[in-house]
């Protein structure tokens, strides 16, 4: 189960019932609004100025329809612009982790922070227009390609779509459409592959321009040569930006500023990979198994 596209998933069939005579963006931004059990707290804050420094202060955490503990007493503190690379094995609860950030769920002990101030106090939708999001799947819906990448950003003009589509090594590839961005992408649309829809993603990241990024397997899906060239995007993307990535590919997350390596005790390595070779550990030998420890 994919923790991030799970509720999106169920959002989704929900909405297709409803596309026939309605704007499917409409539909989708309002059930999204209304889907998860969380809210706003009565007193919830604006974010003013966000940097993108975040903390984990002994967070715990299980899933409502299980006991079994995900996140144990996780401590993390994660300066504003650093790009951390999270590692363990499937099931560790790394894409647990990174849900928390957004509120995808609530912790059920300790406290999350951005810039000092507990996530539960800020408005869910401040708080979620300040992180963009890029994962294995993605969500596109039926419409021209510049409706999709307006989706990051609802009141961008065509001028700045077409400039995160740039930045995200799209533009090419959607001018090589005779419709170019008012290409369909709908049933009856073009078909896009994997790497294009990506960029699609990153594209609308670009455009909403968050300080802080969750990448969750985003590339995992991609075969050798388009995984390079969104790699590259994301890396351009996360230039001064609160950066988490989950990466299935180890090659990918050698330069993280730190590496985590999270096991069901929690957090039992953090450091950058050359530290972390020299350690010895579980790290180095998920590196040995995929050749990279040197
Ligand atoms: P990872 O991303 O490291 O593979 P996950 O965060 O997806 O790990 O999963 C951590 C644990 O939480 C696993 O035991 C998984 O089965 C469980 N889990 C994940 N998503 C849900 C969910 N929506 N409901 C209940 N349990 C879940
Ligand atoms: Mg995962």
């Amino acid at each position: 189960i994919n923790v991030f596209t799970e509720p999106i998933k169920t959002l989704i069939d929900f909405t297709e019932q409803f596309q026939n005579g309605y704007s499917g963006f409409e539909r989708f931004m309002e059930m999204i609004s209304v889907v998860p059990d969380i809210k706003d707290a009565p007193d919830a804050q604006p974010m003013q100025e966000v940097k993108g420094e975040i903390s984990f202060e002994n967070v715990s955490f299980h899933y409502a329809d299980s006991d079994q503990m995900v996140l144990n007493h996780v401590n993390l503190e994660v300066p504003a612009g650093e790009y951390v690379a999270l590692v363990g094995s499937s099931g560790a609860g790394k894409s647990t982790l990174c849900s928390l950030i957004p509120r995808f769920y609530d912790v059920t002990g300790g406290t999350i922070r951005v810039d000092g101030q507990d996530i539960r106090k800020i408005k869910l939708s401040d708080l979620r227009n300040h992180i963009g999001i890029v994962q294995q799947d993605v969500y596109l819906f039926a419409g021209t390609i510049l409706e999709n990448i307006r989706y990051g950003k609802p009141d961008a003009s065509r001028e700045e779509v077409i400039k995160a589509a740039k930045e995200a090594n799209a533009h090419e590839f959607i001018m090589s459409f005779p419709d170019g961005y008012d290409t369909d992408i709908g049933q009856r649309g073009v078909k896009l592959s994997g790497g294009q829809k990506q960029r699609l993603s990153i594209a609308r990241v670009f455009l909403k321009n968050p300080p802080i990024l969750i990448f969750d397997e985003a590339t995992s899906a991609l075969d050798n040569e388009s995984e390079k060239v969104v790699q590259e995007s994301l890396e351009i993307l996360a230039k001064g930006r609160t950066t988490f990535v989950i990466a299935h590919r180890l090659s990918t997350i050698r330069n993280a500023e730190r590496i985590l390596v999270l096991t069901e005790n929690g957090i039992e390595e953090s450091g950058t990979h050359e530290e972390l070779v020299a350690k010895g550990g579980i790290y180095q030998k998920l590196c040995e198994m995929a050749n990279l420890a040197q």
